[in-house]
């Protein structure tokens, strides 16, 4: 497999073309950015973490029935994915409040939801990824009524999952995003999931093992995202 022109540069990813146009190589990035952009910084280590986490989960979820676009690990900084045309909408689910959610309603940090909550944003930096809903979406043109039930469907799936893995290892999903596209006519999982896309507190001390520390500036940012590579793999990543 050769990596051939780069194709894109987002935030956290770098995107290249590949000799097989179904394929495309994704190197995750060190970079950090927070509050559409306006807080930046490096989190040395990330992108490999991100890349190691992100595949794992992914491999973890097709074995559970979750279709999505990882395919193998080129090295450990970069994964090669399946090319998907990328519906223009982020999936938020929530299982406790926090961030946004919290903010826009008010809500205690924390407080049980009592089931999740899906929240769909519509995809536009310019715009801010301002929060819409199913008639938004069908409006806009990004997903037809049926595929965003699907897409709903998969992203419980995924919650009742990644939920039940993660408190086997001491963690509270908390909330995540997850970007779904078209590969073959089929809506698969696509994107990363990884503590930059994924709220995790440790169950015991609801200590924050996530993006909220370079957020909130709390420190200890690089050790939290290696204390999920341990407690998911139950390895040691050397950086
Ligand atoms: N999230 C993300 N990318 C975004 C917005 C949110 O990965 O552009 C993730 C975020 O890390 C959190 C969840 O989605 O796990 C919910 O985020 P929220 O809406 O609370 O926004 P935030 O507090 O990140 O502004």
């Amino acid at each position: 497999m050769k990596k051939l022109e780069q194709l894109y540069e987002g935030k956290a990813k770098k995107v290249y073309k590949t000799d097989n146009e179904d394929l495309l190589w994704v190197e995750y990035k060190d970079d950090a950015t927070a509050f559409n952009g306006t807080k930046k910084g490096t989190i040395v280590g990330k992108g490999v973490l991100n890349n190691l986490i992100s595949a794992h989960f992914f491999q973890m979820l097709a074995e559970k029935g979750v279709p999505n676009h990882f395919v193998e690990l080129v090295n450990e900084q970069e994964q090669l994915v399946k090319a998907l045309d990328i519906i223009q909408v982020e999936i938020i689910v929530r299982n406790l409040a926090a961030g946004s959610m919290a903010k826009r309603l008010g809500m205690e940090e924390g407080m049980d939801l009592g089931g999740p909550v899906v929240d769909y944003c519509y995809k536009s930096d310019e715009l801010g990824d301002p929060l819409i809903n199913d008639d938004h979406i069908r409006a806009l043109n990004l997903a037809l009524p049926e595929q965003i039930q699907t897409i709903r469907e998969i992203a419980l799936k995924v919650n009742s999952i990644l939920t039940n893995y993660l408190a086997d290892k001491g963690i509270i999903l908390v909330d995540y995003k997850l970007e779904f596209g078209f590969h073959k006519g089929e809506v698969i999982l696509g994107d990363e999931i990884s503590p930059d896309t994924c709220r995790f507190w440790d169950s015991e001390t609801r200590e924050k093992l996530d993006k909220d520390r370079f957020r909130r500036d709390l420190g200890g940012v690089d050790e939290a995202y290696k204390e999920i590579y341990r407690r998911l793999t139950g390895k040691e990543v050397k950086l």
